[in-house]
């Protein structure tokens, strides 16, 4: 993804309540992000493990959610991520609900998917990180296409939370 200016970060939330605006900071490695390989920018609040924040650039705009993530974290069981498609060994991948935007979240509607549980799914699809007991599942697909996949999914998970 292109690097973006911290404001245009902060701006683009689709979902966030005012009390979660006020307590939305940028990463603490901010200023040391590798944007060529990144395919979104997701970070979890150090305050708050349980609240996480996606931006991806998508072909309705620059998108971004405010992520719940479970307090109570499943142990032994593994888990897919449905964007990047990354086997984990527990609390690898968790399941993140994102109120959906407008209205529909005005009324308790949220959107859930397994994603990778430290929100770096394009390091998984470069093989820039292994997960822990999990691994990629075997596949003979370039990186290219692991990471087009992991556009469309990011771009299918984004689109249901914007739409109203
Ligand atoms: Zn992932």
């Amino acid at each position: 993804m292109r690097a973006l200016p911290g404001e245009s970060i902060l701006g683009s939330f689709v979902n966030a309540t005012d009390a979660e605006l006020e307590r939305l900071h940028l990463p603490w490695w901010y200023d040391a992000t590798l944007w060529e390989s990144l395919d979104y920018l997701g970070w979890t609040d150090p305050q708050a493990p349980e609240r996480g924040y996606l931006v991806a650039e998508t072909s309705f705009g620059l998108v971004g959610v405010v992520l719940r993530l479970p307090k109570n974290r499943p142990h032994g069981r593994r888990a897919l991520c449905n964007l990047c498609l990354t086997q984990h060994q527990s609390q690898g991948a968790l399941l993140m609900v994102a109120r959906r935007a407008g209205r529909a979240g005005i009324n308790h509607n949220t959107v859930g998917t397994y994603i990778c549980g430290d929100l770096a799914c394009s390091l998984y699809v470069r093989g820039l990180r292994r997960s822990f007991g999990g691994g990629a599942m075997p596949e003979t697909i370039t990186v290219e296409h692991r990471v087009a996949r992991l556009h469309e999914n990011l771009e299918d998970f984004l689109a249901r939370v914007c739409v109203e």
